[in-house]
């Protein structure tokens, strides 16, 4: 088949959900996406935060290799060699949290997390926050905020509200004996790479604690090195009650968990689930991403890259950059104005990026990017935004 029946296919048979990019692509390697005639390019999205160990990752397709052939699927009542190697790996990266619930996807396991805080409280409020994303199933899209996503599915879930972040004082005045969990990402990311500020994150922990209110980091694209540690929260002195995970967990394969504290409880048999959750391929390919962050230290390479990045994003000298804001390889640079006809322009230089809004260009690249792949972004980004050169960017 030929790029352009590919591309034929897919727009007819398309949910219209989707915005279709003009080429095909069929192979990656480590940060770099292949088209169909062999054109690189460099990937600075991860597929949203997915592919923090990069593309195929060879550990990956071997341990899928590997466990295929013995068991695909296994419901989480049996037990599995494993999901019990995963269960005890992920617990131990956050010493106070040693139950796990498996799923498939990062807003499975919002809803999960969310369900879980009105079963252990018994009350229903939920408190998010403005700009924040967690997701597209019902729970969790009551507490995502932008009107876009959410208007014309309403009526949403009741008892959810939204307080702006960074913001301690309007915190403190919602949080109260009704309420079951104040949900939170440590660095926004979807709203445009907005970091917590640890005043912030240690008032949330404790008006939580004070008013019997749980408190859910949802890490699912701020986890898995991406921010320079294992998970965000840990940048700070404090430990949330429940942490959702989803993207980057295995390497690329479809999963999602919900890490669960002591204070989280009410469990009993049957009350929650998922048929896929907890089955053998994912926690295999799990297992090996987990050990190849180990291994290739990504968490470290994600701070010095991320070091490297912001300085020589920093030293681009242009009057349209309103901010650039960042940690680890997860990096915004807030333009005064609207982004998308850069974003065009780096496209057309083989370079992929997302944007957060109208005006922020969202950097996620792969944490085995290279230093000199890091060069030719910033050149690029240097030719596009940099004025005298912008009008490349039509
Ligand atoms: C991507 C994302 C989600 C939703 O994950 P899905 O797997 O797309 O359901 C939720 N929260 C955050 C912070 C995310 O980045």
């Amino acid at each position: 088949m030929k790029p352009s029946n590919i591309i034929e296919i897919e727009s007819k048979h398309t949910s219209g959900l989707y915005k279709k990019q003009p080429f095909v692509i069929v192979r990656g390697e480590a940060a770099l996406l292949f088209d169909m005639e062999g054109n690189s390019y460099l990937d600075c999205t991860s597929g949203h935060g997915v592919a923090n160990l990069g593309h195929a990752h060879p550990k990956i397709a071997e341990a899928l290799a590997k466990q295929s052939t013995k068991l695909i699927t296994l419901f989480e009542t049996f037990p599995n060699d494993q999901r019990a190697m995963l269960m005890s790996k992920i617990t131990s990266l956050v010493p106070d949290l040693e139950r796990v619930f498996f799923c498939n996807s990062g807003t499975e396991a919002v809803e999960a997390a969310l369900k879980f805080s009105r079963l252990s409280t018994g009350r229903s409020g939920i408190i998010a926050s403005m700009r924040g994303f967690h997701g597209r199933t019902m729970g969790a899209l009551s507490a995502t905020w932008n009107k876009h996503y959410r208007e014309a599915f309403e009526p949403l879930v009741p008892e959810y509200s939204h307080v702006p972040f960074n913001n301690i004082d309007r915190l403190d005045g919602a949080v109260t004996d009704q309420t079951a969990a104040v949900l939170l990402e440590v660095v926004q990311g979807e709203g445009g790479i907005y970091l917590a500020n640890p005043e912030y994150l240690e008032a949330a922990r404790r008006f939580c604690t004070e008013r019997g209110t749980l408190l859910i980091f949802d890490e699912i694209q701020t986890g898995f090195c991406r921010t320079g540690k294992m998970f965000a929260f840990q940048h700070y002195d404090i430990t949330p009650d429940m942490i959702c995970v989803a993207k980057s967990l295995a390497g690329g394969v479809p999963i999602g968990a919900v890490l669960i504290g002591p204070s989280v409880q009410g469990f009993s048999v049957g009350l929650h689930g998922s048929t896929f959750g907890g089955n053998p391929l994912a926690c295999a390919a799990a297992n090996a991403a987990l050990q190849v962050m180990e291994d290739e230290d990504l968490a470290r390479q994600a701070e010095e890259k991320g070091e490297y990045l912001m300085d020589k994003l920093n030293e681009l000298n242009t009057p349209i950059i309103r901010e650039i804001r960042g940690l680890g390889l997860m990096i915004g640079i807030e333009l005064k104005q609207k982004v998308a006809p850069f974003m065009k322009a780096l496209q057309d230089r083989r370079i992929l990026a997302l944007n957060a809004g109208l005006s922020i260009i969202r950097l996620l690249p792969p944490l085995v990017i290279t230093y000199e792949q890091i060069d030719m972004l910033v050149d690029a980004l240097s030719d596009v935004l940099v004025p005298g050169q912008h009008e490349n960017a039509g």
